[in-house]
């Protein structure tokens, strides 16, 4: 006997102690496996015609036998080697361990098992021992894998005529408090199979019991009963259906099953579309952002259907990749089904389709916006980030589609707001956008340079993702209104009153200032009497384009080139401090050198700069703590 993997072992121990109630699922993984089994043979079979096989020739049959205690579902499909075998069910599949490590917790079992599923594995939740008779496509061998549970499995050669998988399961003894005899319910198997594999596109059938009146009974008819192979689904993809055919839960249900999503999605969009490109569209807008969606692993991509066959898992050429969120399938019987990827990527269909996708999610997500704030900002918390991606990327080509999409913390309104709320809002006279960059909203807060502008009531927009500010900058402006760094030279708020004071003053301290510069000795480009310190003594503010933020992400990038951005040390003249620089000019130099390289370094603190060298701004603390 071999062992399973210790993985697999912990699932399949948690499937045969499982107190989930509805065990019933157990068929519907099975049923998938079958249906994904027929897939891949049929698309084999119509890449090369030598197979021989039609579309009908493929089907799923279930058989009961309540006296054996029996359930058997066969498949047609391509069927496993001795090696796939051993891999594929000694070995717990990806998928299934994904759930499983997400709800380690015995609570969660049962969110594992009900809404993720887990593949072959369930069949434990029913069975004592589960027997799987597999011949692959091609091959003249079969074998036969068995297994009563955690202790292990064998796999014997067997007899098997065709190609295809044959899975039996011995189902469990009823007890006191578990009825297990209602999975030999034929009656019982075609509600379980009409309510979770209606759409599964080959035909799933079984032997049910029918009564017909008897020949030459007309007067008063008498019954007979007899056997009949019943095809149980209706075989129609969910995605073919009507709208108005499908509840929310069967979009939820579908969704969380292909996708191997634990929570139901945000959004749903179902588009039946006919005419210049005739095709079906189911997408969705997932709760949550796996775990390496902002990664290179992640991979982006819509099921494609070619006319009902899956031609390719991960379609990346439909949705462009600040959408790549999105999961779902696309079916359109204007494809061919023998398109290769290079030939895809210049489809004329597929751009038709996915340009239409796009504004179907654009308008999705702008309606979320509009009607559901709190289900937004939820969205917004997991996908905004790529779609502030979206703006920066292509020099700002998609700015038109993204711009309304996007949200920023208000210095005002302390929540999450659209460009089109702040316009909105702006002040008579206003210029600008107004914002601020920094690691969180409260450091922004804290910053000395959103002073002046919190003073006049103004409102700020809070950029803490380090795309934000590229974002902005190649976005340039938005409805005509330009965007400003609260940090940059001019922030258009003075009075002409203020600037003519402001110029006084630089005048009358002129040779102060110009010995500061000097003393810091090409640090800055400049030291100035600032316009929008209150309480402060210093801050920092840009000279140039480049912003010290954007210099902090530049810098942080593996192989850039290092950037510096033009510095202005800005000096509050009402501060006693300035008071302090006053009495040290002309006549004590030395000491100014010292007070602007502190003033400078304390700047360089408050921006989240690292400074050059920490230890000697410590020192000239000491110094000055300790000086008479
Ligand atoms: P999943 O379906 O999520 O991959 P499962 O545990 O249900 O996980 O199945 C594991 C693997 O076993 C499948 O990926 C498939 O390769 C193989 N398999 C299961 N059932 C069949 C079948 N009926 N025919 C062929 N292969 C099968």
């Amino acid at each position: 006997m071999k062992q399973f993997q210790a993985e697999s072992k912990r699932l399949l121990d948690l499937m045969i102690h499982s107190i989930y109630t509805h065990r019933e699922i157990f068929l519907r993984e099975l049923i998938s496996n079958a249906s994904d089994a027929m897939d891949k043979l049929y698309y084999r079979s119509l890449q090369d015609n030598e197979t021989g096989l039609n579309r009908d020739d493929f089907k799923i049959t279930i058989d009961l036998d309540k006296d054996a205690r029996t359930l058997t579902i066969s498949d047609n499909g391509c069927g496993m080697t001795q090696d796939d075998l051993e891999n594929n069910l000694g070995v717990i599949a990806q998928s299934g361990s994904l759930a499983f490590k997400q709800g380690q917790e015995q609570n969660d079992e049962i969110d594992i098992i009900g809404q993720f599923g887990v593949g072959f594995y369930s069949a434990f939740m029913v069975s004592d021992c589960v027997t799987v008779q597999s011949r692959a496509y091609g091959s003249d061998e079969a074998y036969e894998w068995q297994s009563h549970g955690a202790e292990g499995y064998t796999i014997e050669p067997c007899q098997r005529d065709t190609h295809g998988t044959t899975i039996t399961l011995h189902i469990k003894e009823s007890t006191d408090d578990d009825n297990y005899d209602e999975f030999l319910n034929d009656y019982r198997i075609q509600d379980i199979v009409k309510k979770y594999s209606d759409y599964i596109r080959y035909p799933i059938q079984m032997d049910l019991e029918k009564s017909r009146p008897k020949e030459g009974s007309h007067d008063k008819p008498e019954f007979e009963t007899y056997i009949e192979k019943t095809t149980l689904n209706s075989m129609v993809p969910i995605w073919r259906k009507n709208r108005s055919e499908l509840t929310q839960d069967d979009y939820h249900q579908f969704y969380q099953e292909k996708f191997h999503d634990y929570q139901a999605p945000v959004r749903v969009i179902h588009s039946n579309t006919e005419g210049s490109s005739t095709y079906h569209a189911l997408l969705f807008v997932p709760a949550k952002a796996p775990a390496d969606y902002y990664t290179r692993e992640y991979e982006p991509g819509l099921q494609l259907y070619a006319s009902g066959v899956l031609i390719m898992e991960k379609c990346k050429d439909l949705l462009p990749d600040y959408f790549s969120f999105m999961r779902g399938l696309v079916d359109s019987q204007d494809l061919s089904l023998n398109i290769s990827r290079e030939m895809l990527q210049h489809d004329r269909q597929l751009k038709l389709i996915g340009s239409r996708l796009e504004k179907k999610v654009k308008s999705e997500l702008s309606s979320m916006l509009e009607h559901d704030r709190e289900a937004y900002e939820k969205f917004f918390g997991e996908f905004g980030l790529q779609l502030k991606f979206g703006l920066y990327s292509d020099f700002g080509m998609h700015k038109e589609t993204l711009q309304d999409l996007v949200l920023f913390y208000s210095s005002t309104e302390k929540k999450l707001v659209t460009f089109s709320e702040y316009v909105g809002r702006m002040k008579e006279g206003q210029e600008y956008i107004y914002y601020a960059c920094g690691d969180s909203v409260e450091r922004i807060e804290s910053l000395p340079q959103t002073e002046l502008l919190r003073d006049k009531g103004m409102e700020m927009l809070y950029l803490t993702d380090d795309v934000d500010e590229f974002a902005l900058r190649v976005m340039m402006e938005y409805q005509e209104k330009k965007f400003k760094n609260i940090s940059s030279g001019d922030l258009g708020l003075e009075t002409d009153e203020e600037k003519k004071h402001a110029q006084q003053s630089a005048e009358e301290n002129k040779g102060l200032l110009d010995a500061l510069t000097e003393a810091l000795d090409g640090k800055v480009k400049e030291v100035r009497l600032s316009q929008r310190l209150k309480s402060h003594p210093v801050c920092l503010s840009s000279g140039s384009d480049l912003s010290i933020e954007m210099e902090k992400v530049l810098n942080a990038m593996p192989n850039n080139e290092k950037v510096q951005a033009q510095r202005v040390l800005e000096i509050n003249e009402n501060h006693p401090v300035f008071t302090a620089l006053q009495k040290l000019h002309p006549d004590h130099p030395d000491q100014l050198k010292t007070y602007a390289s502190l003033l400078y370094t304390q700047a360089l603190l408050i921006e989240g700069v690292a400074i050059e060298d920490p230890v000697a701004f410590s020192n000239q603390i000491c110094e000055l703590m300790t000086r008479e």
